[in-house]
């Protein structure tokens, strides 16, 4: 039975299914179960990645306050993820091999620690080990559930994947194509394209050119997509009914949520809004087709792009950032982690060294005042519930489709004003904490006061491409050699453009 959660708080949620807001409803009253798609491990997380990873803490930490019994899947990716995923038929490399590769090829300051950086799997630890690292740091709180809701794909590729794809050859969802591969057949399944609007027709129109349909000439239609791809040759290989191989993408995510999560339907899948086509299209349509159901996911929820100073991330221009960049510029893991939430979900977020300053001061000022409310009730604390005026502010706000910055002005208000909603300081820090389940920027392990806030926003690379750039105007040689070679150092590929110096954090 459907429950509507008007007993617990109406929740309103943006359906990228139904590309409309709906009233929320779990499958099972008061229990939610949630996959989000998570990394892929062969190289370091960038904020972008994890814009949407915080925004499945966020979900996740809202609907627990809200009283929810949340189970939350992420997933490993750590084979089958191919360089040309993007498009729907699984070309290209396997995005592991190709890291195991890369790095063999250069072996620099970094991945040092890696043993074999030629062996697939010891980049998948690797970089598995860093991504957790990063995500604890910033309080993404299925990271400390790695053990049991962090499958890894390669652990489940024999017992779910493989009889997952058997299910779909056997309804005829599926068929194995002249060149030895397990294709999905697009065709089979007239929902396909419903959550991105890449229908059949669409996509036979080749608009957008979101298939290919040169290279994968056994394909009974241009949509096919891969199920499990013959090769002896690659490093990560499974025995299967279609020979020795590996799994799609696409397949991983359909298998692991149903094998975690146990069940046929779930309540929300997430990602960026990337992952919609062709991944998420793709699931739907595995799902559905091996286990009947009309849906996979009743609720589908996706993170728009993030931005760094207004333009694209990238390598070349020098403003990609991973996580541990940030960190290593001296900014405070909680103030990356406000940053990348603050901004609505749906709107594209302008990740800047100005926003991060400003979020910088908003943390503080939130710590500041638990710590006042907390020094003047002798940290005691009184028990609030959900009916609390401020409590029940914060949760409409976010009942609203996540409404962030309007629950992040509740907060404010309130601390500015503590006095008009709380009457002692015991329950204003009752009220401080019990919203900090969410924001999760007040404690981490260092108590309210005394926080570090070390916020050195200024790239450390910025002040010596300057100095580079004036030697060089100064015909100063011997200086802008000097400059660049302690660029080299620090990890820098230094560049001269017509607009000056880039330097660009060499991949680790
Ligand atoms: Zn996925």
């Amino acid at each position: 039975m459907t429950q509507t959660n008007t007993d617990i708080l109406p929740i309103n949620f943006y359906n990228t299914l139904t590309h409309s807001v709906e009233p929320f409803c779990t499958v099972e009253p008061g229990k939610v179960f949630m996959y989000n798609c998570g990394p892929t491990v062969y190289d370091y997380a960038h904020i972008g990645n994890f814009r949407a990873f915080i925004f499945g803490d966020i979900l996740r930490r809202f609907l627990e306050l809200a009283g929810y019994d949340v189970t939350q899947v992420m997933n490993i990716t750590d084979v089958g993820h191919m360089t040309d995923d993007d498009i729907a038929d699984g070309g290209g490399e396997d995005k592991m091999e190709a890291a195991a590769k890369r790095l063999k090829e250069s072996k620099k300051s970094g991945v040092a620690d890696i043993d074999n950086p030629d062996d697939p799997y010891a980049v998948a630890e690797f970089f598995t080990d860093a991504f957790l690292e990063d995500a604890k740091k910033l309080s993404v709180a299925i990271a400390e559930e790695h053990d049991t809701n962090m499958p890894h794909a390669t652990a489940f590729v024999e017992n779910s994947m493989i009889p997952m794809i058997q299910t779909l050859i056997d309804n005829d969802h599926a068929y194995v194509a002249d060149d030895g591969a397990v294709y999905f057949s697009v065709e089979s399944f007239p929902e396909y394209g419903k959550l991105s609007g890449n229908t059949l027709d669409h996509i036979r129109g080749g608009a957008g050119g979101r298939v290919e349909d040169t290279h994968q000439a056994s394909k009974r239609h241009p949509g096919d997509f891969l199920l499990w791809k013959p090769d002896t040759t690659h490093i990560m290989k499974w025995d299967s009914p279609w020979g020795v191989g590996y799994p799609g993408w696409h397949i991983e995510c359909s298998a692991m949520a149903r094998s975690v999560l146990k069940r046929d339907v779930i309540d929300i899948h997430t990602g960026g809004e990337d992952n919609i086509f062709p991944h998420h299209e793709c699931e739907i349509a595995q799902s559905c087709c091996s286990t009947g159901q009309a849906h996979f996911a009743k609720f589908w929820m996706h993170t728009r792009f993030l931005l760094v100073e207004g333009t694209k991330m990238s390598k070349s221009k020098g403003n990609f950032y991973t996580i541990r960049d940030l960190i290593d510029q001296g900014i405070d893991p909680v103030v990356i982690r406000y940053e990348l939430f603050k901004a609505h979900y749906r709107s594209n977020m302008n990740f800047t060294m100005q926003g991060l300053k400003d979020s910088a001061s908003a943390v503080q000022k939130i710590r500041n005042a638990a710590a006042k409310f907390a020094d003047q009730s002798g940290n005691q604390i009184t028990q609030v519930d959900n009916n609390h005026p401020i409590i029940k502010r914060f949760l409409e706000c976010l009942a609203d489709d996540l409404n962030v910055s309007g629950a992040l002005a509740v907060v404010f208000e309130f601390i500015k004003n503590p006095d008009e909603d709380t009457s002692t300081p015991s329950e204003a820090l009752a009220v401080i904490e019990k919203i900090d389940h969410v924001l999760c920027v007040l404690k981490q392990k260092h108590g309210y006061k005394d926080v570090p806030m070390s916020v050195h926003v200024v790239n450390e690379s910025e002040a010596l491409c300057k100095q580079l750039d004036e030697a060089r105007a100064n015909k100063d040689y011997a200086t802008a050699d000097k400059v660049r070679d302690q660029l080299n150092e620090m990890g820098y590929d230094v560049k001269t453009t017509k607009e000056g110096t880039i330097a660009t954090k060499r991949l680790a």
